[in-house]
């Protein structure tokens, strides 16, 4: 069994996951603190869950004697592992499990926000709840003062200090001569403000993410600013305030909500516009279930839109991956299609296997008269 952190990566790796045999069971647990803090609270979301799974199992047809076996196996295995006492999700507020015996495949994924339980037994990874959570975006936080720097890492729900950026920024600054009068003080403060502009792009180039946010003064600001290397200038979101020195996790998140709501907001709005832009003949927009999937289809999407929680039934072709609303047989190759209660998710597997962008929809309605789901197109 192995435990990944939930990132574009292991999200584009699971959608493009589809063992040549055998089931794949996907298990969403919550460790939201406030419903699920105690083991007995957990133990009887584990129970339901995983008879929820049994009672899936008895209801899929046509499932050949080796893959009923093989997924009775898994559940009984899942139980097992999520009761035992190496299960410790420290620090995670939900889980993502994924078995599969026959294809060998055991991975969990620790998930930065709750979610809601649930058990899916299918030919591949179901990852819908993953693509949403990673559309929240991977966000870096620098703190700033004239003696300190701070970085946080996380989601708009979760936020963890990376300690070691504290002391590179302050080893940095340290070296050469005590400042005596003012002019040197300044002197101090401009390398200090250089120092950690630098070491956050190198953080950068270690493990990238998608969008920045600097808590800072508004006197230290511009200095920032210009200093910003332009990989980092391209994710700025803003700036905003908060007490740098003292604040816990909780409290930055507390401080920074707003300024990230208002960045999401702002990200669905140019994605949106650009659907929009791009409707009508020879654009490059589409809108609506059955034009979507067709772009989709064609790989020909750039980015993906769909409303939270949006689902919808439709049809997937299990050898060409063709997808569509209706239908007895895939247009492309003739093969009997099968019927989905959810087609999104299989949108959004390919949507991800095309690199495209998920942009779910949260804070505008546009998306309500064109059938809550559409796409920006490459070509
Ligand atoms: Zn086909």
């Amino acid at each position: 069994m192995q435990t990944n952190e939930l990132n574009r990566d292991t999200l584009r790796r699971l959608a493009e996951l589809r063992p040549e045999r055998g089931k794949v069971v996907s298990l969403y647990m919550s460790l939201d603190p406030k419903e699920f803090a105690t083991p007995q609270a957990r133990t009887t979301q584990v129970h339901s869950l995983l008879d929820d799974g049994a009672r899936r199992v008895k209801e899929l047809d046509g499932l050949s004697h080796d893959d009923r076996k093989g997924v009775d196996a898994d559940l009984v295995e899942l139980r097992e592992f999520l009761e035992g006492d190496d299960f410790v999700p420290e620090g995670a507020h939900g889980i993502a499990a994924f078995r599969s015996s026959q294809a060998d495949l055991f991975e969990l994924i620790r998930l930065p926000r709750p979610v809601t339980p649930r058990i899916f037994i299918d030919d591949s990874p179901l990852i819908e709840p993953l693509a949403e959570m990673v559309s929240a975006g991977n966000w870096a936080l620098l703190l700033l003062s004239r003696r300190t720097a701070r970085l946080l890492r996380g989601s708009p729900s979760r936020l963890d200090e990376m300690r070691e950026f504290r002391e590179r920024v302050r080893g940095e600054s340290d070296e050469g001569s005590r400042a005596i009068d003012q002019r040197s003080v300044d002197a101090e403060v401009k390398d200090h403000v250089t120092n950690a502009a630098e070491e956050l792009h190198t953080r950068f180039r270690r493990r990238p993410f998608d969008r920045l946010l600097v808590g800072c003064s508004a006197e230290l600001w511009p200095g920032l600013e210009s200093r910003l290397h332009a990989d980092l200038a391209r994710r700025l979101a803003g700036r905003f305030d908060v007490e740098v020195e003292r604040s816990s996790p909780q409290q930055v998140l507390e401080a920074a909500a707003p300024v990230m709501e208002e960045d999401d907001r702002r990200r669905e709005r140019e994605a949106l516009d650009r659907m929009a832009a791009g409707l009508g003949a020879g654009g490059h927009g589409a809108a609506g279930l059955d034009e979507t999937l067709a772009m989709l289809t064609e790989r020909r999407v750039e980015t993906l839109l769909f409303e939270e929680g949006f689902s919808a039934p439709g049809v997937v072709c299990g050898s060409c991956g063709w997808i569509g609303t209706e239908g007895a047989s895939c247009p492309v190759d003739g093969s009997e299609l099968e019927q989905r209660d959810d087609v999104i998710e299989s949108a959004v597997e390919l949507a991800l296997e095309q690199a495209a962008e998920i942009v779910v929809v949260h804070h505008h309605d546009d998306l309500g008269t064109r059938g809550s789901i559409g796409a920006v197109l490459r070509f």
